[in-house]
């Protein structure tokens, strides 16, 4: 029985991008394909029901907070995190290793793996590779990640030493994985070094992992040096292997990333923003607590096919936000996410009708970028890094 697949179905002419399919045990997932991320087995403010209206293909979950919260244990009691959750479709668990080399002063690493103290009650735990893949294996998601050692990027030498340690711990969970029914992705770290994603890309698909993920950016680097690390990194990747790139979620940068060949993405933007009162408009961000939608009769964004969209006003958002009702994060998470997701549906129609470059070409004419989202995201994650891992953490 095949578990997992990917078949790519259309590479667009002129750049990089992919049309395919991943095959899971819990269905399929159209890419290049956005992933919501729901931390603690929850999308923020949203149900399954929700995700299912919304065309989720695929969620995240973190590992780290659900090792310490309930605990693996408890959650494969309940038989897995597909039925934990109920939702029944795809679901990606990270290793839990970006969280834990998060928790600045609270950790250490050696080859061995990497201890830390519990932001919940400051126990202590040590994850090593085969640890992860265990955890992991009782959780159940249908793909799963090796233990990575995510450096500062713009530090050289933190980066030779954690990308070593990276390829050791790859090649042990590797041997430590054994349920045929979950895809084990390997990840390319190498900071902002053209020669370490190089030298990373290459021991990975030496190794031969179903999929591969590229992580270690959008963490501090400038925007200009993630793409060029994307283009350094994605044409090493084999071509009949799905490309995942962690933690990358502006409008702007799905956009670059399927133009450099990337099939999946997740972030928590959508969904933080969200509770943040920021809307993603087709001409950039909005922000609901602004005191011009007081008396606003027109919908967040006209023509929207969202259910926020199709029955409130701005007016009535900016009122439940004033007013802190819970309803806000709600309705606000519903835009976002379904802005994203619209963007990757339009995105895939594209690639297949050919006219890629001009939808993105068209979507960037009109959508005003904020400058430093990226370095904007990483201080929220690393300057308060109380806030970080007890809230959502990529
Ligand atoms: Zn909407």
């Amino acid at each position: 029985m095949h578990f997992f697949g990917f078949s790519l179905l259309h590479t667009d002419a002129t750049t990089c991008a992919r049309l395919g399919r991943i095959t899971t045990p819990h269905g399929e997932i159209a890419t290049p394909a956005f992933a919501p991320v729901g931390t603690q087995a929850t999308v923020k403010a949203l149900d399954p029901r929700d995700l299912r209206e919304l065309g989720a293909e695929l969620i995240l979950s973190n590992t780290y907070h659900l090792y310490l919260r309930p605990g693996a244990g408890v959650v494969a009691a309940l038989g897995g995190l597909h039925r934990f959750m109920d939702w029944d479709g795809p679901i990606l668990t990270d290793s839990g290793g970006f969280q834990v080399f998060s928790l600045a002063g609270r950790r250490t690493s050696s080859d061995e793996g990497v201890l830390f103290r519990s932001h919940i009650d400051g126990s202590q735990h040590l994850f090593t590779p085969e640890m992860v893949i265990h955890v992991q294996e009782q959780l159940g998601a249908d793909i799963i990640m090796c233990l990575d050692e995510c450096a500062e990027p713009h530090d050289r030498a933190y980066n030779e030493q954690a990308l070593a340690r990276t390829h050791v711990w790859a090649a042990r969970c590797l041997t430590a994985h054994s349920r045929p029914d979950q895809a084990l992705f390997g990840i390319v770290q190498g900071g902002i070094w053209a020669d370490l994603r190089q030298q990373s890309a290459e021991y990975l698909t030496g190794l031969g992992f179903p999929g591969y993920a590229i992580g270690g950016l959008s963490v501090g680097e400038s925007k200009a040096q993630m793409y060029a690390m994307l283009d350094v990194t994605a044409r090493l990747l084999p071509a009949d292997k799905p490309r995942y790139l962690m933690g990358v979620g502006a409008p702007e940068d799905l956009l670059e990333g399927v133009t450099r060949g990337i099939d999946l993405f997740d972030c928590v933007l959508p969904t933080r923003l969200a509770r943040n009162a920021a809307l993603f408009t087709r001409r950039g961000r909005i922000n609901l607590r602004n005191a011009r939608f007081e008396q606003d009769a027109a919908p967040a964004e006209v023509g929207c096919g969202c259910y926020t969209c199709r029955h409130f006003t701005l007016a009535y958002l900016h009122h439940l936000f004033k007013a802190e009702e819970l309803l806000a994060y709600r309705l606000a998470t519903i835009h976002n996410v379904h802005f994203l997701l619209q963007l990757m549906r339009n995105i895939r129609a594209a690639i297949a009708q050919g006219r890629f470059p001009a939808l993105k070409e068209e979507f960037l004419a009109g959508y005003r970028v904020i400058p430093e989202e990226t370095r904007d995201a990483n201080q929220e994650r690393r300057g308060a890094a109380h806030k970080t891992y007890t809230d959502e953490a990529r």
